[in-house]
């Protein structure tokens, strides 16, 4: 006779900065908590267990690590610090969720070390984060993949030295664009937003602000169709949207700022709020979305801030509001 496996009183998906902390929290509480990593994908650029920085070199904007450390290896700590206290971790990605009725019902992926593609839960914790959007060239993938002056976040890689008093390229025509060019304007020698229309839609203020620096300089109506560069990034081809026509503007960086799009596309059908852009609606300053028993934190609900510092404490925050609720419906 089939048995309905007895449900996790946490289970957390994604394992970025929110999701690891959350998994910290959860497991000190003794709430056994369960993390589906997800598995490495294309969707197009690369999508790894780790989340975003598990794509970035060094992390220098991380409090307590007064010397950098990799994305990677920052990723690897949390997650031994989340397995010390006892997480059962999954190389596993989560289907659906059937959020209906409780326990929830999560549907997994084959891949993983699971008894069954099913598992319950009692609660849940989304943090699945969101993913950079990439042009798509071939070649702006191989460079970022290999860590060769294509980055996808210029506050977490602008300052190193390979950038500094070079020629570097954003493009984007939005506030993140903005906010990483003006950042980027404190190291470069130049920096050239490359937008494919001829007015940005970033408000006023951070445009101004980008503008009013001496080495600020736009390329309007143009798209990057190529980038230059065997190990590392020596410029890149761009045509001009009106006349076609087909120029090289060297550059030993290139950040790409066209905007994110959060990890929720599994979510579909599962009654989780989410706003016009497909990020989680949190409720009142806290990490609950609309179902009672299932949280998030991270880049999954939060597209304004998107640091690795900001993720961690929103996991902390959806840990805490978990424990909580499990405590008032009698789980512990
Ligand atoms: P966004 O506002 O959606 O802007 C994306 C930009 O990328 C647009 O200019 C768009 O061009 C361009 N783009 C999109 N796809 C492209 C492609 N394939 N090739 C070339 N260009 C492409 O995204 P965002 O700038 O990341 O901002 C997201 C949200 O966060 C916004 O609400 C923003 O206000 C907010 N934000 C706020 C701050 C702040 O206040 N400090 C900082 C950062 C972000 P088009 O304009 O032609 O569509």
């Amino acid at each position: 006779m089939l048995t309905t496996p007895a449900p996790h009183k946490i289970v957390i998906i994604g394992s970025g900065p929110a999701g690891w902390t959350a998994a910290i929290y959860a497991a000190r509480a003794q709430l056994s908590p369960v993390v589906y990593m997800g598995v490495p994908k294309q969707d197009p650029g690369p999508v790894l267990p780790g989340g975003q920085l598990m794509l970035t070199t060094e992390v220098e904007n991380y409090p307590g690590f007064p010397h950098g450390i990799t994305g990677p290896k920052m990723m690897e700590d949390f997650q031994k610090q989340a397995e010390r206290f006892g997480t059962q971790v999954y190389m596993t990605d989560v289907l659906s969720c059937d959020f209906s009725k409780r326990p929830f019902k999560l549907t997994l992926s084959e891949d993983g070390r699971t008894q069954s593609g099913e598992v319950f839960a009692q609660s849940v914790i989304i943090a699945t984060g969101a993913v950079a959007n990439w042009i798509g060239l071939d070649n702006e993938m191989r460079l970022a993949r290999s860590g060769g002056g294509v980055s996808a976040c210029a506050v977490c890689d602008g300052a190193l030295p390979a950038f500094r008093d070079q020629t570097l390229c954003v493009v984007g025509g939005g506030d993140t664009a903005m906010e990483e060019a003006s950042y980027l304007t404190k190291f470069g020698k130049e920096v050239i937003i490359i937008h494919r229309r001829e007015s940005f839609r970033a408000s006023k203020i951070m445009q101004d602000r980008f503008l009013a620096r001496p080495n600020a300089r736009v390329l309007w109506n143009k798209v990057v169709v190529d980038v230059l560069g065997k190990d590392v990034i020596e410029g890149v081809v761009i045509e001009d949207t009106i006349t076609k026509a087909r120029s090289t503007q060297p550059c030993k960086g290139l950040f790409i700022a066209i905007g994110h799009t959060p990890a929720t596309k599994f979510l579909k059908d599962a009654g989780i709020e989410l706003n016009e852009k497909g990020y989680i609606h949190l409720r009142n300053r806290s990490s609950a979305t609309n179902i009672e028993g299932v949280f998030a934190g991270g880049d999954v609900a939060d597209e304004h801030y998107r640091q690795a510092v900001t993720a961690a404490g929103m996991g902390c925050q959806a840990a805490l509001d978990a424990e909580r609720w499990l405590a008032a419906h009698n789980v512990h």
